[in-house]
């Protein structure tokens, strides 16, 4: 089973929050798509989005994709 990427999500905007490192962002989907390809995961767009985080890349960090959330796909597998 593959990981859900952007081709999964059919909303316009992607939201990005990380309450650790006090970051949120919108991103136009179709953009993201442009720039990165349909084929895209999510964990990598996370990976890529939080650049901007302070603790990127730890567990301290907690970017997450609400907009997911609602739309009920889980970005990761088990954990
Ligand atoms: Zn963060």
């Amino acid at each position: 089973m593959s990981l859900p990427s952007l081709k999964d999500f059919r909303g316009e905007q992607i939201e990005m929050v990380c309450h650790r490192c006090d970051r949120y962002g919108s991103y136009d989907r179709n953009a993201l798509v442009k720039k990165f390809g349909a084929r895209t995961e999510f964990v990598e767009l996370r990976r890529i989005m939080a650049i901007g985080c302070d603790r990127r890349g730890t567990d301290q960090c907690e970017a997450r994709f609400p907009c997911l959330l609602a739309a009920n796909i889980l970005i990761e597998g088990k954990r």
